[in-house]
């Protein structure tokens, strides 16, 4: 498979090119330039490979991901059982593995660096810590995430981990990583790589949730050889919009799928699906969904590429546009592809709560903020009988005591989370005022030297 550049103006790329890269030199995002088509047949027949069984061998349910279904069609897909509680574990340990796979191959290093606004940081550091070849650098932004979150960072003490404590905010954060990632002549010496859902790899991870949603629910196993294929509804908390993105792809394999996309106050997407309008809200609202609190919802560029039938230069022109004004009024044809293809909602922090009530009262089940914000659709909006609907949910209530609280509910906590109080903690402070930049930059050449020198960096 080869990969093209949403922009138009980069194709013919293979896998691993694009996985240890981000953006698309002409600034636009991977995509498979095309998307092969899947017959039931084969569906039927996927089966695990080695890397990945390899990758998943930490997820503590039997078959990774397991399916609650509850009070009146509510099927919730449990993505959380990773190391650290939430959906990225799953993309994460897989493009880590990958990444190792290359590296090994010809003995070379890379640098993950990776900002965070709660959840990837976590994700990223308990994929690659103690992996040869691989540093990890994360810089979290102090006071903004929670507890668990934190600690799920700084509790890992192997050395090839460099955990930043910012005091700023994500955006303060994105300053500095974009300005050491422009430069190509550091890129190049540390093979520095973000992690974030721009990269290709975790997007391709990704559309194994929605296979694995539709095998299971849709009925498809009960529909007989030239039945038409009965259709699954997705409803996803939507944040960059990369698992959104994944599913599209997916549906372009021929899988029919249709989508719910649930956002919390923060609702360019929302409103980008009910009315053309994508354009960026004035600042971040902060919500009991941390993790959907975003402006730029990056991933719907990969949408707009196939729903505008791989038109890479209209989506150069109009992302370019988008990108220096924040404003976007999509075009009429290409707003119908897009609010045929999903619909959309908006929750804001009472409907959260109100949520996260109803759905315990109804079935003793504790769902997390973000998983809260689909479940609302459902409560608004519940399935007809036949209808099949999947509800995506993306983090474990563990890593939110504080919404659980607010609910008035509360929950017992997994040993893991509970063990993570007493365990020591590493990372290094980044104040206001000073050169961040410096600051990480010097760490990263501090890195490559130590590993020049054959020794390990925290012991010299
Ligand atoms: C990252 C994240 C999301 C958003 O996922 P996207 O694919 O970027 O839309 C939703 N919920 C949780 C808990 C997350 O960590």
């Amino acid at each position: 498979m080869r990969y093209c550049s949403t922009r138009g103006e980069v194709r013919g790329w293979d896998f691993r090119q694009v996985l240890f890269s981000g953006y698309a030199p002409d600034g636009g995002m991977f995509m498979p330039e095309t998307v092969p088509s899947l017959a039931p047949e084969t569906l039927r027949s996927l089966k695990r490979s080695g890397l990945i069984s390899g990758a998943l061998s930490k997820f503590v349910v039997p078959g990774v991901v397991s399916i609650a279904k509850l009070k009146d069609g509510l099927s919730i897909l449990e993505l959380f059982h990773g190391e650290t509680l939430a959906f990225k574990d799953l993309a994460m340990t897989c493009t880590v593995r990958f990444l190792e796979y290359f590296l090994r191959k010809d003995g070379s290093r890379a640098t993950i660096l990776v900002g965070t606004s709660g959840d990837t940081g976590g994700s990223a550091i308990c994929s690659a810590r103690g992996l040869a070849g691989v540093d990890v650098v994360v810089v979290f932004p102090r006071g903004r995430i929670t507890p668990v979150q934190e600690r799920q960072m700084t509790t890992n003490l192997e050395d090839n981990v460099h955990v930043f404590a910012a005091d700023g905010t994500s955006d303060d954060i994105d300053v500095p990583l974009r300005r050491l990632f422009a430069d190509q002549d550091l890129v190049k010496r540390h093979g520095l790589m973000s992690l974030n859902s721009v990269n290709m790899a975790r997007i391709l991870v990704q559309l194994a949730h929605f296979l694995f949603a539709y095998l299971r629910l849709s009925g498809v196993d009960k529909t007989r050889a030239g039945e038409p294929l009965p259709a699954l509804d997705m409803v996803v908390p939507t944040g960059g919009a990369g698992n959104i993105a994944a599913g599209c792809i997916v549906k372009h394999m021929g899988v029919p799928l249709r989508f719910v996309a649930m956002v919390n106050s923060n609702d360019i997407v929302c409103r980008a699906v009910q009315k053309g309008d994508f354009s960026m809200a004035p600042i971040v609202t902060q919500t009991l969904a941390p993790a959907i609190d975003i402006q730029d919802p990056y991933n719907m560029e990969r949408v707009l590429w196939l729903l505008s039938g791989k038109n890479g230069p209209l989506v150069k022109q109009m992302l370019e546009e988008f990108q220096k004004s924040h404003r976007l009024p999509l075009p009429d044809t290409l707003h119908k592809e897009l609010s045929s293809l999903m619909s959309a909602g908006s929750v804001c922090d009472k409907g959260i709560v109100e949520s996260m009530r109803r759905c315990w009262e109804e079935n003793h089940y504790l769902v997390c903020p973000h998983t809260a914000v689909a479940v609302w659709y459902h409560y608004q909006t519940p399935p007809r009988p036949g209808e099949n609907r999947c509800y995506v949910a993306t983090a474990s209530p563990a890593k939110f005591q504080a919404a659980v609280q607010e609910a008035g509910l509360s929950q017992e906590l997994p040993e893991a989370v509970r063990a993570l109080e007493s365990k020591a903690t590493r990372y290094t402070d980044l104040e206001l005022g000073e050169d961040w930049e410096a600051r990480l930059r010097e760490r990263i050449e501090a890195i490559g030297s130590a590993r020049a020198r054959g020794s390990p960096f925290y012991s010299t």
